[in-house]
């Protein structure tokens, strides 16, 4: 995979609460439609926070702890299992893989089919390729490979990279 656009931020976008040097890049999260009874809570809800939906926004998302849905195979509930995907990347002559560990995806305890989440995969390598792009950014050497932790990647913390 190529990587362009590096340094590539949130653009122009009207950025409020945190002065730009706190939080040099910054990304803008989509608009949401809400219906009445939705956006009633959402401003009380808000209103424990200042008024601030920002604040609300990052509060729950901090706190939710994801899990997959239910899902079945052969007639019964499948089990969750963690699993790892690995993404090349390249710049100029050079090549890095990176992986993450700990995905969760579903397992069938009869047959032992592995059904992954599209969606969530695709959302692990968006993140994936932005850790990369600010792996390149911040530093000289990169290893030629990095294991990252899914789980730390559900944090706002930085993820500790291991190269192997
Ligand atoms: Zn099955």
């Amino acid at each position: 995979m190529m990587v362009n656009g590096i340094g590539e931020d949130g653009g122009n976008m009207a950025r409020r609460g945190r002065p730009k040097s706190d939080n040099p890049r910054s990304f803008t999260v989509p608009e949401v439609r809400l219906t009445r009874e939705e956006i009633r809570m959402f401003k009380l809800k808000a209103g424990f926070f200042g008024g601030s939906t920002a604040a609300l926004i990052r509060r729950a998302v901090e706190s939710f702890t994801p899990q997959l849905q239910e899902n079945v195979c052969c007639g019964e509930a499948m089990e969750v299992v963690n699993t790892e995907e690995s993404y090349p990347f390249s710049v100029g002559d050079e090549n890095y893989m990176v992986t993450v560990k700990n995905i969760p995806v579903w397992r069938c305890r009869k047959c032992g089919e592995i059904e992954v989440d599209l969606m969530l995969l695709a959302a692990v390598e968006e993140v994936v390729t932005e850790e990369f792009e600010q792996m390149l950014l911040n530093r000289k050497n990169i290893p030629g490979e990095t294991v990252l932790d899914f789980n730390e990647l559900l944090h706002t913390g930085a993820p500790q990279t291991a190269s192997v």
